[in-house]
């Protein structure tokens, strides 16, 4: 049986990079960034006041209180937009939110704390130099990396760049991920079944996990349990990875085995619970990863192969790697020995896990998985989780 780990390294082997090209920000959300982006532009670019008021100098309203005001001659008054003014000393200078400081002036007393005066001001209390002004660059300075390479596009980071004065960014597009189910047994959800049928959940699962991770699912239709069929849809597939499932163990109609054995494709097992028969390989030069067809499988094998897979296609392996967590376990679970095991738990509280699927680690109980918020992801070495145990959760479900 051949370790996950290595099994990932060489599903890693068949991938490379994608090559970056431009875009403006407005379409860049949920992208990935190619490389870092720094800020071109100081934040805040200039001081400005934090507050409408008065800019002064704290100097000349010291001592200042609602018994002993402080009264100084109104100089001008600078609104946002304007360029800096300059004040002498013993003068106050109207301002407002977002204008820029006016010269010789080091703090701004805030409207509340003054009788409002346009031509002479009455301040009632003292301030200290630097207060309520916002100084140039203390967000972010110029050259200071906004986003790192590998990081997605969120609207927060957008906004930040937009604020530091960078209008396009180097991104990766979604990397094209063609899915193939396979088996005789499966007919479109909704349809109504006939005996031996089971809807054909893996196909919607798959795509949704695809762009779950950023990347674009090409659905292809299924195939029943005909290598010639599977090899004919192959041949229509134009992807930077393909994933197909069902068909990879030792029964006697395992399609996507029997297809694709003589093409290139290992069939292994992997140590890992559940999903252990694993296919990997490349077909007309496409990598292809073919996982079995439980569909709790099929979302583990994502997790564990493919996920690893798309963000070396996206070039963000270190964000995606940095998403991991832990929790407490409230109730434990028998392990799989010598298997790493990917258990999905529900929180019971914040911080606090106990596994998803109440019949036990089914790989079959599809229905049980939509109360899945993570995978447990426990060492092939442990003997059993224990309630109190802290474990590794990879995959946040909201
Ligand atoms: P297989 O590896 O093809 O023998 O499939 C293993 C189990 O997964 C069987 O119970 C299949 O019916 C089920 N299965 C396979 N493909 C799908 C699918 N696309 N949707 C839901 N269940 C599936
Ligand atoms: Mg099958």
């Amino acid at each position: 049986m051949r370790d996950l780990e290595s099994h990932v390294a060489r599903a890693l082997a068949l991938v490379a990079p994608l090559a970056p090209h431009q875009r403006p920000l407005a379409l860049a959300l949920g992208l990935t960034a190619a490389r870092d982006h720094r800020a071109r532009d100081a934040s805040p670019p200039f001081d400005n006041s934090a507050m409408d008021g008065y800019a002064v100098r704290a100097a000349d309203v010291h001592g200042a209180s609602a018994e002993t005001p402080v009264r100084l001659p109104v100089a001008g008054e600078t609104a946002a937009g304007a360029p800096p003014a300059a004040v002498r000393a013993g003068q106050a200078w109207r301002i407002m939110t977002g204008a820029p400081m006016p010269d010789g002036a080091d703090a701004v007393v805030p409207v509340e704390s003054t009788d409002g005066g346009t031509e002479r001001v009455a301040v009632a209390k003292a301030v200290e130099p630097g207060r309520h002004v916002r100084r140039a660059g203390e967000d972010a300075l110029p050259g200071d990396v906004i986003v790192s390479a590998g990081q997605t596009l969120t609207a927060t980071r957008l906004g930040a760049l937009a604020a530091v004065g960078v209008s396009a960014v180097d991104v990766v597009r979604p990397a094209r991920v063609a899915v193939i189910a396979t088996g005789d047994e499966l007919v479109e959800p909704g349809a109504a079944l006939g005996p031996g049928e089971i809807h054909d959940s893996n196909s919607v699962l798959l795509a949704a996990l695809v762009r779950e991770a950023g990347a674009e699912p090409l659905v292809m239709e299924r195939v029943r349990d005909s290598p010639e069929q599977l090899l004919q849809r192959l041949a229509a597939a134009d992807a930077d990875l393909v994933i197909t499932t069902g068909g990879v163990s030792v029964g006697a109609y395992d399609v996507v085995k029997a297809a694709l054995s003589s093409e290139g494709v290992e069939f292994v097992s992997v140590a890992m619970q559940p999903g252990k028969p694993q296919g990997l390989g490349t077909v007309r030069g496409m990598p292809i990863a073919c996982l079995p067809g439980n569909p709790v499988s099929v979302l583990v094998s994502f997790a564990a192969i493919v996920a690893p897979m798309i963000a070396r296609l996206h070039g963000s392996e270190t964000a995606v790697a940095q998403q991991r967590t832990s929790a407490t376990v409230e109730q434990g679970w028998a392990t799989a020995p010598g298997r790493r095991q990917f258990m999905p738990v529900r929180f019971t509280a914040p911080g606090s896990v106990a596994p998803a699927t109440a019949g036990g680690s089914g790989s079959h109980l599809i229905a049980s998985l939509a109360a899945a918020q993570a995978l447990a992801d426990i060492p092939a070495d442990t003997e059993r989780v224990s309630a109190g145990d802290t474990v590794a959760l990879v995959r946040w479900i909201r």
